[in-house]
């Protein structure tokens, strides 16, 4: 028997053996990639639905593999993950996110997104060193800790310990903590309470059932008031429609972001930028 991510023991097959190399070859080629400068970071618009306008965006990182061609972040971030690669990859995403956002505010002012939202995974999250490592490069790219928001799961911050810690670090800093995915992870409303969040980001899956015949928008409604009793920012994630758009607007959520308002291209911002091959 072989031990599965989660813990428990499951069937040993050739199959199994197989996937491990596959994972290894993979962990392997995101090491060459990273120095062979592989990677991209594209951006998708979070909009307030108030006025349509762009308030931020949200990073997204884009693998293209020298023989494979593009591999999407559902299939190597895991492995990235297991192998570690994903800190010194995940240290590049955040620099160049915090660049960018730099380059937007010299080129277009007040047009700029008002902050850049980071992906973090638990690993990175949990390793000692990221917090300084974050305010390093907010001292090196000039923004202040109010022009990032780092998205980490509820899954990450689950167990407590050393991410726990890290988010409250960064919070103290003045950085502000979005919970990504909410509602799909081991989710407690009690995390809501005992770690430091700004911004949920409600599960594309809920958004969905706005449209969904026979099913009503009971947790996008029930979750506008959680964040309303809270204090806290909604973001409703993978609006497709304008109907979605709209019902959202009508329960009183602020900001959205899906491909109905843009999906994520290498410059969402500068006028006619978006237009240019990625
Ligand atoms: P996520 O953080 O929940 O990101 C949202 C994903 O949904 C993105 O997929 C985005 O392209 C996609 N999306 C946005 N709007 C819509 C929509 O209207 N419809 C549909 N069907 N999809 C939409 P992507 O870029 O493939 O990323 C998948 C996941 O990979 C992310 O989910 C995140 O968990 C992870 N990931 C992506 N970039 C990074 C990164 O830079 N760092 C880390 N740690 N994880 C990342
Ligand atoms: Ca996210
Ligand atoms: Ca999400
Ligand atoms: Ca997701």
């Amino acid at each position: 028997a072989a031990k599965a991510s989660g813990g428990q023991l499951v069937e040993y097959t050739p199959e199994l053996d197989e996937r491990a190399e596959a994972a290894e070859r993979l962990g392997a080629d995101l090491r060459h990639s990273l120095d062979d400068g592989d990677f991209q970071v594209v951006y998708q618009p979070i909009i307030d639905l108030r006025d349509d306008r762009t308030v931020a965006v949200e990073a997204l990182v884009r693998w293209t593999h020298p023989v494979r061609g593009p591999v999407s972040p559902a299939a190597f971030i895991p492995v990235a993950e297991d192998n570690g690669l994903i800190v010194e990859l995940g240290e590049w995403i955040m620099r160049t996110a915090c660049r960018r956002l730099a380059d937007w505010r010299t080129t277009l002012g007040s047009d700029a997104p008002l902050y850049i939202s980071v992906n973090v995974s638990p690993r990175q999250l949990s390793e000692p060193g990221f917090p300084a490592v974050v305010l390093g490069i907010l001292a090196e790219t000039g923004l202040e800790p109010a022009a990032l928001l780092i998205e980490v799961t509820e899954t990450a911050i689950f167990g407590g310990g050393t991410a726990v810690e890290a988010v409250e670090t960064l919070n103290r800093a003045g950085i502000r903590i979005a919970l990504d995915d909410f509602g799909t992870g081991h989710s407690s409303l009690g995390l809501l309470r005992t770690v430091p969040v700004d911004v949920l980001k409600i599960d594309k899956s809920f958004v969905d059932e706005i449209t969904e015949p026979g099913r009503r928008a009971v947790i996008v409604d029930a979750l506008i008031h959680v964040c309303a009793g809270l204090e806290l920012r909604a973001v409703a994630e993978g609006v497709e429609t304008a109907e979605q758009a709209d019902y959202l607007r009508e329960l009183g959520y602020h900001y959205a972001q899906g491909y109905h308002f843009g999906r994520p291209v290498a410059d969402p911002i500068t006028p006619a930028a978006e237009t240019l091959p990625v």
